[in-house]
């Protein structure tokens, strides 16, 4: 790949700053450089996001706090059946159930809340905060979620639309090695089944992040998670520090894309540790794409050419204002809103198809 000057610059000034916990950095290409919107209110999000944000950023130009603003956004997305990958029409799990993962965090009280697995409540990220805010819990699971969503008043409904319902059924009747249940085998093992052609299966998720008037974060992530997973399997998006981190002192991150790669290199919390180190929210995402790469020993996941196949989106602003993204494969969009506009970014990524 041809570097750039400038990406050839950054590449060195990462390297610089982190060989010793990070060695044999692969080649990988940096986007347009550190975003600034200092002193001002941003909002970050996964390109799914334009009214997300448009409305979030309406409420924190009134006054809003973050928190309530980025819930108010992700829900205009949960609420629509055409986005198939959050909330009500999201694809459901292997036997046509939709079960949803959210989470939220609030900067200004360093407090969190999320539900996992939750069925028939199609606001999850409303719940979520009520268990920061009601509860003495931070996750609340399946049964268990649903029932203290209805002890707080919302109505169970139906969340498969025909269309979701139909995509499934469609995929059930073509069912081959492309699930997620794994035959015995070795770590050395590469064609086992499994389905991690990158963008073959579909995931799909709503991350936001903002930092409001004061100054303060919030972020929140709300997905009806892997499509056509195993019951109960529960991804990154509503784990504190897999799919969502902040740090009301430095920043806030979120993914999207293969949860179980930032389930076990807990991304959004290093990405916000990468950023209190100094490096820019485009950097910190890069890190986290190559922690998961480098940690990563597992030949199925490898492609002919040794590149991790799966792929994983971040996105993060900082204290500052300055925002960025970074995903493993090219491709990885995010959009952000800085009080004018919503703009869209291609973020830095480690690999090219
Ligand atoms: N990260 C989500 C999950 O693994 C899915 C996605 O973002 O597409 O559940």
């Amino acid at each position: 790949m041809n570097k750039t000057r400038r990406e050839f610059i950054k590449q060195s000034a990462l390297l610089g700053a982190t060989t010793t916990l990070i060695p044999a950095i692969p080649s990988f290409s940096f986007s347009e450089g550190a975003k600034s919107n200092a002193g001002k209110p941003i909002i970050i999000s996964s390109a799914n996001g334009k009214e997300a944000i448009k409305k979030a950023m309406e409420m924190i130009q009134q006054g809003s706090d973050a928190l309530d603003a980025v819930i108010a956004g992700v829900n205009i997305v949960e609420d629509d059946p055409n986005d198939m990958s959050v909330g009500y029409g999201g694809l459901p799990n292997e036997e046509g159930v939709v079960e949803l993962d959210a989470a939220v965090m609030h900067g200004a009280t360093m407090r969190a809340g999320s539900v996992a697995s939750i069925r028939n409540i199609k606001n999850p990220s409303k719940v979520a905060r009520l268990v920061m805010e009601r509860s003495d819990h931070i996750l609340i699971v399946g049964e268990g979620a649903l029932r203290f969503a209805k002890a707080h008043g919302f109505q169970e409904e139906n969340l498969l639309t025909e269309k979701a319902r139909e995509e499934w059924l469609k995929w059930k009747e073509n069912l081959s090695n492309q699930d997620d249940w794994l035959p015995q085998h070795s770590i050395e093992d590469k064609d086992i089944g499994g389905l991690f052609e990158p963008f073959y299966r579909h995931y799909g998720t709503i991350h936001c992040s903002a930092l409001d008037k004061n100054g303060n974060l919030s972020c929140t992530t709300t997905t009806s998670g892997l499509a056509y997973k195993i019951p109960g399997r529960v991804g990154d998006s509503p784990i504190i520090g897999a799919g969502l981190y902040l740090d009301n002192e430095v920043g806030s991150a979120g993914s999207t894309g293969r949860g179980e790669s930032n389930l076990f290199n807990c991304s959004s919390a290093m990405i916000v540790e990468y950023m209190r180190q100094g490096k820019s929210p485009e950097q910190a995402c890069m890190l986290a794409c190559k922690r998961i790469v480098d940690h990563n020993k597992e030949k199925r996941l490898l492609d002919e050419k040794n590149r991790y196949k799966p792929q994983v989106k971040f996105y993060a602003i900082n204290k500052q204002g300055e925002h960025g993204g970074a995903s493993i494969w090219k491709g990885g969009k995010y959009i952000i809103h800085d009080g004018t506009d919503v703009k869209e970014f291609e973020g830095a990524y480690l690999y090219e198809k």
